[in-house]
């Protein structure tokens, strides 16, 4: 009825119900540090949104503020450079798990430069070396991209994050020049290095990016809408890479306890995947030993309990 308010959806009530209980717990773990950009963020902000298929978004707390989505960003580098490049994409990154830390150097030296992943590092510096040689302006495209997915026209990469990436990323231009040395990296690594810093530094909220991720909830078309991102198998690759890899060392216990393709970022982002669903994206700053968020694992894991949400259901 017109001037009446709208009550709030019950999936809404219970994201608010998780966010004060994400919120009562200890302070455990902090912001990343080693990028000093994102430092500098407020450790306390919180929030939680999903996603449905039919095009409701349901949030709680900070949803809507624009984060640094980090490592998230290799998802949506992997489904460009997966419809551009191809099946020989699969000759360069493979589809295991790493038993690594993300930035981790060894094994990429034990297995001749070719990452075990495109969810660590390694892997993701590959995806982007295969977009900056695809296309002649590969953050404009990637960033198209991003922005037709969420519907954001206003969604950029954070100039102060993409600077500080830059000169803290000592770990990373190692894992490119070693991946160089074995002929896995086509166009020249500085080139790669800023397309790999700059998509890390896009910023987006929790509806951003659970809405832009909705395509993979869909076998691969928009939801609530008719638009094919990309085919169903591309869509249920990314989501097998994302149940074994998305939350680096600790995709394991994830699947064990939640069971849902998802990724993390040390921005402290969480996505979901929960098919035929929609998408659920939760952010709080302070990481774990991982990587990944306390929080954010805390409250995507407690809403999936409580809708009963599992691909292994
Ligand atoms: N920009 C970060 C890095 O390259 C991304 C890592 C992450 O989010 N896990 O180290």
């Amino acid at each position: 009825m017109e001037g009446t308010p709208q009550r709030p959806s019950h999936t809404a009530e219970l994201l608010q119900d998780i966010l004060e209980r994400a919120r009562q717990l200890p302070d455990e773990g902090r912001c990343a540090d080693y990028i000093p950009a994102l430092a500098k963020v407020n450790p306390d902000y919180l929030g939680i949104a999903v996603a449905e298929l039919d095009g409701r978004v349901h949030i709680a707390g900070d949803a809507q503020v624009p984060f640094s989505i980090q490592s998230i960003s290799k998802i949506f580098g992997l489904v460009l450079a997966m419809e551009r490049v191809g099946e020989p994409l699969w000759q360069r990154v493979r589809m295991e798990p790493s038993g690594q830390a993300f930035n981790s150097i060894m094994q990429l030296e034990w297995e001749h430069g070719i990452p075990r992943n495109p969810f660590i590092n390694a892997g993701a510096i590959v995806v982007a070396d295969a977009l900056v040689s695809h296309f002649s302006a590969s953050r404009s495209a990637l960033i198209q991209f991003i922005r037709q997915l969420a519907n954001n026209p206003l969604i950029h990469a954070d100039d102060e994050v993409w600077e500080s990436e830059r000169v803290h990323g000592n770990r990373n231009a190692a894992l490119a020049y070693l991946m160089k040395s074995f002929d896995n990296i086509q166009s020249e690594v500085p080139a790669v290095l800023d397309h790999y810093f700059y998509q890390c530094a896009i910023s987006m909220s929790c509806v951003d990016l659970a809405q832009s991720l909705s395509f993979l909830a869909n076998k691969g078309v928009r939801g609530g809408s008719s638009d094919v991102v990309c085919d169903q198998r591309s869509a249920h690759r990314v989501n097998a890479l994302l149940s074994t890899s998305g939350m680096y060392d600790q995709s394991g216990e994830f699947a064990f306890t939640v069971g849902l393709p998802a990724k993390s970022g040390v921005g402290g982002g969480l996505v979901a995947v929960v098919p035929d669903y929609g998408v659920i994206c939760a952010w709080s700053p302070r990481l774990n030993s991982y990587g990944n968020s306390h929080r954010s694992m805390f409250m995507v894991t407690t809403l999936a309990e409580e809708l009963g949400l599992s691909v292994y259901n």
